[in-house]
């Protein structure tokens, strides 16, 4: 069988599974073969098809997400390194770095809050040449792929990732104060009804935060304005419908907050400065 048409006998096969199975299809293929998708399409179709396909078709076929699959998510127009130990990285939350980087184009330190991939603070640090982050998380795992992306992206040198958590007291003692705080942090309802390709692969610690999706971020606001320079500015991400109970949470700290929405529209990241 030909590339061309094992590319279509997969896409069809994917359509329960996947929104862009087609994508999906050439993706696995590209991966499968060792070459990128551009170059699949230019020059591959009429090879046959590699024996290296069809496993990573059947693991597509059970919901496991391309990019673990891959190994790799583009976010921001780089490259990450994704196991199954970190969020995979949303082009939704691409506007929190987008934010981040018109607020404080001068800001020099950047905290990372529950970095996972490192994505959100590297995508900064490679717009913000002169600035140094520090990425924190309470994953072992998770930390190790941060820090492998630190160094696959020649950032190592002024990303530092470190063990910690914000539910610890004392994590943050001689730490601070920063001129930007960004945070992505889990908050999934624990009984939401999401896709199984996000619930049975993605890491739960990374998603799910209580009965409402708040249990984070009611630990972790009211300890960030301590951490916040003057001018600092805060960046969370938020889910959808989380604006209003998030606000209230940065408004109890002390902050006050400026909502920005996605793409799409929707709400999606909280940015926070001290109150006046
Ligand atoms: N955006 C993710 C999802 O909808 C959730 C990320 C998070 O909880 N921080 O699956």
């Amino acid at each position: 069988m030909t590339i061309s048409d094992a590319l279509r006998a997969a896409t069809a096969a994917l359509t329960q599974t996947s929104d862009t199975a087609r994508l999906d299809a050439e993706l696995l293929m590209a991966h499968a073969l060792g070459v990128t998708r551009s170059e699949l399409l230019l020059r591959h179709m009429t090879a046959p098809a590699p024996e290296e396909f069809a496993p990573l078709l059947t693991r597509r076929q059970n919901q496991e997400p391309v990019a673990y699959i891959l190994g790799t998510q583009e976010f921001f127009g780089l490259d990450f390194i994704v196991t199954p130990e970190v969020l995979i990285p949303r082009s939704d939350s691409e506007v929190l770095v987008e934010v981040a980087l018109k607020a404080r184009p001068d800001g020099r330190r950047v905290l990372d809050c529950g970095t996972g991939s490192g994505a959100l603070l590297l995508a900064v640090l490679d717009h913000l040449p002169e600035a140094r982050g520090l990425g924190i998380d309470r994953s072992l795992a998770a930390l190790a792929v941060a820090a492998a992306n630190a160094a696959r992206l020649g950032l190592s040198n002024r990303a530092r990732m470190v063990h910690a958590d914000w539910e610890q007291a004392g994590w943050s003692r001689d730490l601070g104060p920063f001129d930007l705080i960004l945070a992505n942090p889990p908050y999934v309802e624990d009984d939401a009804r999401i896709s199984s390709s996000v619930r049975d692969y993605e890491p739960a610690g990374a998603l799910f935060a209580g009965p409402e999706g708040l249990d984070a971020y009611r630990v972790l606001l009211p300890q960030l304005s301590a951490l916040l320079a003057p001018d600092g500015v805060v960046l969370v991400e938020i889910g959808a419908a989380l604006a209003a109970p998030v606000s209230a949470i940065a408004r109890a700290a002390g902050m006050t907050a400026h909502l920005h929405r996605d793409l799409a529209s929707r709400p999606r990241v909280v940015e926070l400065v001290h109150s006046a």
